[in-house]
Formats: structure tokens, C-alpha cells, sequence
């Protein structure tokens, strides 16, 4: 991948810098160059080095270069006097050696590791490969994601809501978590609880190297997918988690494509694909750390545990004394979208008797 398209890609073979960074001794401040052994002292400007505009000259005893940040130190030169540290024609303060260079290679050597294989490219990597003068570097490839609602009572946005419809919010949503977890994702269009209909959108979306269905997952008589997806020839590996919300989500596997059934209710899916969908993603690519990446933090407000099921609350974050702490929203129910969207944390209360007191440490997902 060129490295400027790069953003948010897995590293698929270290890269190394092509060029010593940096790829001369630099200046780090407009100044004089100089011989620190003539400082301090009067000396007789003899030459000028600008950033990209080198001074051929070497720098003589009693000589000073005028110097721009970023510019080579002239041979003969050992320091740099900031031209704060300079007055007149031209009277300079003492320096040391070595004082305002950056030394060749003082950040990176030719050869030397930019980014390993499994590093995520973040804006700082990019950054760093673009100095050591990579122009491409070698990538997992995306993995292809499919994403298709089901429900008969689905619409979308825009369009008005017959009697018992409701707003069709998961493939959007899904869709910016798929990209934000480096798919390269193509969302069909929902589908009604109907046999025929289903299975079709699952053939269609089992093409693909993943594919995330919403819906029609639990328990009901219009809940299609598991059995559309065992029609389909895929390998259930498990049904149902011990987490709210979420607890109806499938994972199957059929032929080369893992298939993931999230449940219906917005915030179980939310919450399912950053347990399940996301790790998988990042360990399609070969990402070192696949996660869920828990950060630690601390309760805002007193917690009641569930007794069969791990939560994950949602919960705003501030800080407090230099910690995080993380407050639960009100209104915890998984249909409650929009009330989610108030969230920027995802609090991890296990499951078991009694409460998560206030103040007391606890691991949370940013979302
Ligand atoms: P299901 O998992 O299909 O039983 O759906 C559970 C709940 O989530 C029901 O109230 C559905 O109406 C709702 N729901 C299902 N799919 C969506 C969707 N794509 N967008 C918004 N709500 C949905
Ligand atoms: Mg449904």
C-alpha cells in the first residue's frame, strides 16, 4: 500500500528505514553554526545554511555560518548558538559540543525496524515510515465483510413509518464499527422474516470472508438465521454468550467464512460486535494485540451485579484527580440506542452476588 492510503491497515512484513533520520547532522535552531572551542567569543560570519540550501564551505577557527533549523551543520562545525544566545556582528555565548545538532541517525539508522509486522498504521506510524522515506508498505488485506438487517418491521431513515415499524439502525452502525476495524465492507439491503428471503441473503453474504447479520438470532418464530445458516451447511460453534446485553449472539463457520449473528437490539449489537466482531477482525489481519483493549478505570456509581450474566454498562468517562472514572447512563436496556449514544465507555461488571461499589477499579472498552 502506498503509505499515504495506509491508515488504520495491519503490517504484513516489517518495513525499514531507507535513509538515516536524521540523513545529516541538522540543526535544531535558527543560530550560528560554529566551533564550540570558540565560544564564548566574537566571530566573523563567513557563510549562510539554509534547510534544503547546504553551505559548501568548511568552517574555519574564529568563523560562525548562519544556520536555519533543519539545515545541515557545516563541516568544521561541532555546535549550533541559537540566535537568541547572539548579538552584533557577531559576539555569541559559550556552547558545547554537539549542543543544537541533531545528530545523523540520532532518531532512526538505515535498516533499522520503522513498524513490525502487527502494528496497526496510526497516524504517528505513518508519520514515521513517511520520515524514514518508505513509500509502501506491506499490508494484511482487508477482510470483505458483508452486513444485512433482518426484520419485517424494518425501514429506513427517510422513509415513513407504517403502523408497527421501526427505524432500521444496526448496518449503519455496524458498518462504521466493520470500517473502524479495517473491513472493507459492502452492507446489503435488509431483509423481511421470511425463509426464503433469508437463506437467499445468506448465500449471497457467505461469499464474502465475513459476514454479520443483525437479527433473528433468538428464540422466536420469526427468528430465522441459525436455521437458514445450518441449511446453508454452516458449523454453529456457539449460541448464545453469558453477557448483557448480547446473550443471543451466534458464531458460525461455513467453508472459509466465519459468520457472526448479532442480536436485533441495537445495544446488543453494539456491545456484541466490540466482544466478538472487532477481535476477530484485527486477528483476520494479523494484528498483534486483536483485544477487546480493556483500559482501567473507576466506578462513578455503585453497581448491581448480574447474577448469571457479565455487563457491560454503558457509562460517560471523566476525570477525576487524574483517573478515569466512568459514570453509568441511565437507562441500560438494550434497545436503548440513543440513550447509548451518550456513552463513551463500555464498564465490564462481571458476573456475581452483591454489588461494584463506588470508586472500586474496574476494566472498560472505549467505544
Ligand atoms: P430480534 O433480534 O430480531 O429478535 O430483534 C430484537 C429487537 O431488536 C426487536 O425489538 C427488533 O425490532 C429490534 N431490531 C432488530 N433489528 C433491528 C435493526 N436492524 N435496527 C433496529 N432495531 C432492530
Ligand atoms: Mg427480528
Amino acid at each position: 500500500m502506498p503509505v499515504a492510503r495506509a491508515a488504520g491497515r495491519v503490517v504484513a512484513e516489517a518495513a525499514a528505514a531507507v535513509t538515516d533520520l536524521p540523513p545529516f547532522d541538522s540543526s535544531a535552531m535558527d543560530g550560528y553554526a560554529v566551533r564550540a572551542a570558540d565560544t564564548p567569543g566574537a566571530l566573523t560570519v563567513v557563510g549562510h545554511s539554509a534547510a534544503g540550501k547546504p553551505e559548501a564551505r568548511t568552517l574555519g577557527a574564529g568563523e560562525a555560518i548562519v544556520i536555519s533549523t533543519g539545515a545541515v551543520v557545516p563541516a568544521g562545525a561541532d555546535a549550533v548558538v541559537p540566535v537568541e544566545r547572539a548579538s552584533g556582528n557577531v559576539e555569541v555565548e559559550g556552547v558545547g559540543p554537539g549542543d543544537n545538532v541533531r545528530p545523523r541517525g540520532g532518531d532512526a539508522r538505515v535498516g533499522d525496524v520503522v513498524v513490525e509486522r502487527g502494528d496497526v498504521l496510526r497516524p504517528a506510524q505513518l508519520g514515521a515510515l513517511a520520515a524514514a522515506g518508505v513509500a509502501t508498505v506491506r499490508c494484511a488485506r482487508r477482510p470483505r465483510v458483508t452486513v444485512f438487517a433482518t426484520g419485517s418491521e424494518l425501514r429506513a431513515p427517510g422513509e415513513r413509518l407504517a403502523p408497527g415499524e421501526i427505524y432500521e439502525s444496526n448496518t449503519v452502525l455496524l458498518a462504521a464499527q466493520l470500517e473502524s476495524a479495517g473491513a472493507d465492507v459492502t452492507v446489503h439491503d435488509s431483509v423481511s422474516d421470511d425463509e426464503g428471503a433469508t437463506r437467499a441473503a445468506l448465500e449471497r453474504g457467505v461469499e464474502s470472508d465475513v459476514l454479520v447479520t443483525s437479527g433473528g438470532v433468538s428464540v422466536g418464530p420469526h427468528d430465522l438465521v441459525r436455521a437458514a445458516l445450518a441449511e446453508l451447511g454452516a458449523e454453529e460453534i456457539f449460541w448464545r454468550v453469558a453477557v448483557k446485553p448480547g446473550k443471543p449472539i451466534a458464531f458460525a463457520v461455513r467453508g472459509e467464512t466465519l459468520v457472526f449473528g448479532l442480536p436485533g437490539n441495537p445495544v446488543s449489537s453494539l456491545v456484541g460486535f466490540e466482544l466478538f466482531v472487532r477481535p476477530a477482525l484485527l486477528a483476520l489481519q494479523g494484528a498483534r494485540e486483536p483485544g477487546p483493549a480493556y483500559l482501567p478505570g473507576r466506578l462513578g456509581t455503585t453497581v448491581r451485579r448480574n447474577e448469571h450474566r457479565d455487563e457491560l454498562v454503558r457509562a460517560r468517562t471523566r476525570i477525576e484527580d487524574g483517573a478515569v472514572v466512568l459514570d453509568p447512563l441511565t437507562g441500560q436496556e438494550s434497545h436503548m440506542i440513543v440513550r447509548s449514544a451518550a456513552a463513551s465507555a463500555l464498564v465490564l461488571v462481571p458476573r456475581g452476588t452483591g454489588d461494584v461499589s463506588e470508586g472500586a477499579q474496574v476494566s472498560y472498552l472505549r467505544i
